[in-house]
């Protein structure tokens, strides 16, 4: 018989012994779990957002030590974060992160999970990690993040599902039901991460976790392996966009029909994809025609026309 998760009076039945597991068992020694300054947060959580951790702590720790803040970053040529953020994937997070710093250097921290999210790239579950992880929301009353790891702990334990199942209002709801009174929303947030890395990921490792014990989802039996495979970064536009992007960072003076030439080296790559790939760059902020790096003013007529005659090689 399926077993459901209750909530007591004295407390969430799903989560119990989550705060003396995390205690115990936490990954305490993240370097941004030893910061509560919103501009290092905020740093880590877009890094993390698509990245591993073991590749993203060494960046992180070099981010912020050459940018410290809002400031010393928004005063930095976009090429320049580019440039740093180069080998960590989907750089329109380094643009995210400069336009972020230009718009907090003259105006602050906006308020509130509602004002945060006015901020480029910055949506539900980035502001609410910024609420939970710094300082700019002590006291707010926040409720916790909600993001992958976090909502799949959540839905299996408390209710033997998988997140995609449920409406993200319940999810909300079950996730912030669940924090042990023992547990502040930062601490919980940062038990939950650590159970959704460590056992329970797309293909659950039940034994030893913490909430093996009272986990709808395993109370119905061993989980099943729910893992889909990642598609191939080999030879995608992915690969496309970061290859003609290097190559524009590494030479300021290519232009359109060189940068379609780089991305040639690409496995699968044809003119029209390269195309693709540039108009997407230009699309983002990422690329420009002119300076091959200049966030305003690209037009993709103009890069249009520059790699028409690539294009149909
Ligand atoms: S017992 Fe298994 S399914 Fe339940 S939370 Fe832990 S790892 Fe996930």
């Amino acid at each position: 018989m399926r077993r459901l998760a209750m909530v007591r009076d004295t407390g969430p039945m799903w989560s119990d012994g989550i705060d003396t597991w995390y205690a115990a068992h936490g990954r305490h020694d993240l370097p941004w779990r030893q910061t509560t300054d919103p501009w290092a947060v905020l740093v880590s959580e877009l890094m993390l957002q698509q990245t591993s951790v073991a590749r993203v702590l060494p960046r992180w720790e070099r981010f912020v030590r050459r940018w410290p803040d809002p400031v010393s970053c928004a005063s930095a040529p976009l090429d320049a974060v580019l440039r740093e953020w180069q080998g960590l994937g989907y750089p329109r997070r380094a643009r995210w992160l400069w336009l972020i710093a230009g718009r907090v250097s003259e105006g602050g921290w906006p308020p509130g999970e509602d004002g945060l999210r006015t901020l480029p790239g910055v949506g539900r579950y980035t502001a609410r990690a910024l609420l939970a992880f710094s300082d700019i929301g002590a006291d707010a009353g926040s409720p916790p993040p909600c993001d992958v790891n976090i909502g799949r702990v959540a839905a299996r334990a408390a209710l033997g599902r998988e997140p995609h199942e449920l409406a993200p209002s319940v999810l909300d709801r079950t996730i912030a039901g669940g924090r042990p009174h023992t547990l502040r929303v930062r601490d919980y947030a940062y038990a939950m991460f650590d159970v959704g890395a460590i056992h329970c990921r797309a293909t659950p490792r039940c034994h030893s976790c913490a909430l093996e014990a009272v986990c709808a989802l395993r109370g119905n039996g061993t989980p099943v392996a729910r893992r889909r495979a990642a598609p191939p970064y080999r030879g995608s536009l992915r690969e496309l966009r970061g290859t003609i992007l290097a190559a524009a960072l590494a030479d300021m003076q290519r232009h359109g029909a060189a940068l379609v030439e780089a991305g040639m080296h690409v496995p699968g790559a044809t003119g029209e994809r390269c195309l693709e790939a540039v108009s997407g760059l230009i699309a983002d902020g990422l690329l420009d025609p002119g300076r091959a790096v200049d966030p305003g003013a690209a037009s993709s007529a103009e890069v249009t026309a520059a790699v028409a005659a690539p294009s149909r090689r």
